[in-house]
């Protein structure tokens, strides 16, 4: 299986962020990715570099508002006197019905959900050639490989059309989804992250064209809070096409693994061309969010149960911190996957 990685996506390496109001050291560094591009060498896959494919296919889900600020907030922010290095935003809207500001605080406060997405100079860089690194995996899935991985970080399931959060700025899983659709009617997302894929249902809710359905950790006490319950199912056209599986804290393989098999079900009546999978591998037991208890192993058993559906499959790398067991977990699930096909 051929994994799709850019060098340019380890320069956002972001400091910060606030844990339950306390400062931390940010968890999404990019030591992350030396952890997995080992992972996926020893699944025995070989590391290509993407082409740079404009702002065509990221702009297909994020609305140009939203990227003229991402592409320019950071020097924008340094004018400011005083400000922060990083981007981080003071305050938010309560809901969007207000006017769009014409500051770099407002904006902030409009375009990020949280403070865990701070933006640094490099951010922009390196969050468009982690959506590159997914499109050309799509590209490649579009003229016969069966599975490709593409090794996208930062992250991209938190973000919507129009809004950052959680270590993500553009949506990698949703970007390689609509590229899909280039030549499939119908294309189906499968999110295996531990936290809810918010933005990514965010982007799709109102459409019956890609099914969009996460398996996570109730999100009753876990980020993130808002979104992920079983009862938002979409809406107007979208309604039905949206499935969340929220999992009681620390459920193991066999929970995971049976909810699996509910989200298996739904996306074969479905019947997608292409599938996306979300690959989180922070729902690892020895993860430091410690939210769910897959075990290594489990993580081949999830990836054969997918496999099983016989898609094109363009796997996209979201959460999974640093832990031993890292690489690891990433090359259980790229074994029972190729393994599988
Ligand atoms: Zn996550």
């Amino acid at each position: 299986m051929k994994t799709f990685y850019a060098e340019e996506q380890k320069r956002h390496n972001p400091k910060g962020f606030l844990s339950s109001g306390a400062p931390q050291p940010n968890p999404e560094k990019p030591e992350r990715i030396e952890r997995l591009l080992a992972g996926a060498r020893a699944a025995g896959s070989s590391i290509h570099h993407p082409k740079n494919y404009g702002l065509g296919p990221i702009a297909a889900v994020h609305t140009p508002e939203y990227l003229e600020f991402l592409q320019n907030i950071h020097r924008r922010w340094q004018l400011i006197p005083g400000a922060s290095e990083e981007v981080v935003p003071n305050i938010h809207p309560i809901n969007r019905t207000g006017s769009y500001p014409a500051s770099a605080v407002g904006q902030a406060g409009y375009h990020m959900a949280d403070t865990a997405c701070p933006i640094s100079a490099e951010t922009w860089e390196s969050a468009c050639w982690s959506a590159w690194s997914a499109v050309e995996a799509a590209e490649c899935v579009m003229s016969g490989e069966p599975a490709v991985y593409a090794l996208c970080r930062p992250p991209g399931h938190h973000a919507f059309a129009d809004v950052a959060g959680g270590f993500c700025f553009i949506n990698n899983s949703a970007v390689a989804a609509q590229r899909l659709r280039a030549n499939a009617a119908r294309v189906a997302i499968l999110d295996v992250d531990l936290h809810h894929g918010n933005g990514t249902q965010g982007i799709f809710y109102a459409r019956p064209d890609v099914l969009t359905v996460s398996i996570h950790a109730d999100p009753v006490r876990f980020y993130p809070f808002f979104w992920g319950y079983a009862d938002e199912r979409g809406e107007g056209a979208g309604l039905g096409y949206n499935y969340n599986l929220p999992l009681s804290r620390k459920s193991g393989d066999a929970v995971f693994l049976e909810a699996l098999a509910a989200a298996m079900e739904r996306i074969e009546v479905f019947a997608p061309q292409a599938l996306v999978v979300a690959l989180g591998l922070d729902a690892f037991e020895g993860d430091p969010f410690g939210g769910l208890s897959v075990s290594t192993p489990g993580f081949a058993r999830i990836a054969e149960a997918i496999a099983k559906l016989r898609l094109p499959a363009v796997i996209v790398q979201e959460g999974g911190y640093l832990c031993d067991e890292l690489g690891d977990n990433l090359t259980s699930f790229l074994t029972g996957f190729g393994a599988t096909i």
